[in-house]
């Protein structure tokens, strides 16, 4: 597998990276051959920079490498897709990605309105309110969406209440994660970790 770097005159493949957990898009750059070859070889995302005329590895200076974990290459191999975990915020101003802060899935523009609401309480919010009942409170409000759920899985209402039975769930998890610092990605990593374990005991 090997990108076509002779397609174009300058033998530049522009790289989509993307955070390989959440799937947020972090940067774009370009790889030549030589780059390519360094981030397989190294497994830190390695561009060819066009401002510096050079081999850029991400985080050269600041640290904040792209550990490679998975890379794809388009219908016609003119593109490279990177998926990468960031060790730390990837733009230069400092956000998460060169798109900002605000990840681009919209479970994680959830997480993140719920994250504000539970720094800064606005009133009239029903999040603010559940965060405010603490712990005991946001995990037993989980349990009772899990039990509606069930119910309405065996239920035989025609309508799409168990489509908002299983949104009410999903929601109050976020909400149950958040109010033990943790988050979506936390979870999704501890998947892939158990997926991997396996692969690994398969092709071993
Ligand atoms: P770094 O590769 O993180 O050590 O940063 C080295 C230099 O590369 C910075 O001073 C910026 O000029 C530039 N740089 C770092 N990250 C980015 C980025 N995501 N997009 C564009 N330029 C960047
Ligand atoms: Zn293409
Ligand atoms: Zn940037
Ligand atoms: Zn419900």
């Amino acid at each position: 597998m090997k990108p076509n770097f002779d397609k174009y005159m300058d033998g530049l493949v522009p790289a989509i990276v993307q955070d390989h957990l959440t799937g947020t898009v972090l940067m774009l750059g370009y790889m030549n051959e030589e780059a390519w070859v360094k981030t397989l070889e190294t497994e830190m995302v390695t561009f060819y920079s066009r401002s510096k005329s050079r081999l850029w590895t991400k985080g050269e200076t600041s640290g904040n490498i792209l550990k490679v974990k998975n890379v794809m290459l388009d219908c016609d191999k003119d593109c490279l897709l990177v998926l990468a975990e960031p060790e730390g915020p990837i733009c230069h101003t400092g956000t998460m990605s060169c798109f900002g802060d605000e990840g681009n899935s919209f479970l994680y523009e959830l997480e993140n309105i719920i994250a504000k609401r539970r720094l800064q309480p606005e009133t009239h919010s029903y999040t603010a309110d559940l965060f405010a009942r603490g712990l005991p409170g946001i995990a037993q409000k989980v349990g009772e969406e899990a039990v509606e759920l069930v119910i309405e899985s065996v239920s035989n209402n025609a309508d799409d209440t168990f489509l908002h039975e299983a949104a009410d769930l999903l929601f109050h998890f976020l909400i149950l994660l958040q109010s033990k610092g943790r988050n979506l990605k936390h979870v999704i990593s501890v998947l892939e970790n158990r997926h991997m374990a396996k692969e690994g005991a398969k092709n071993s």
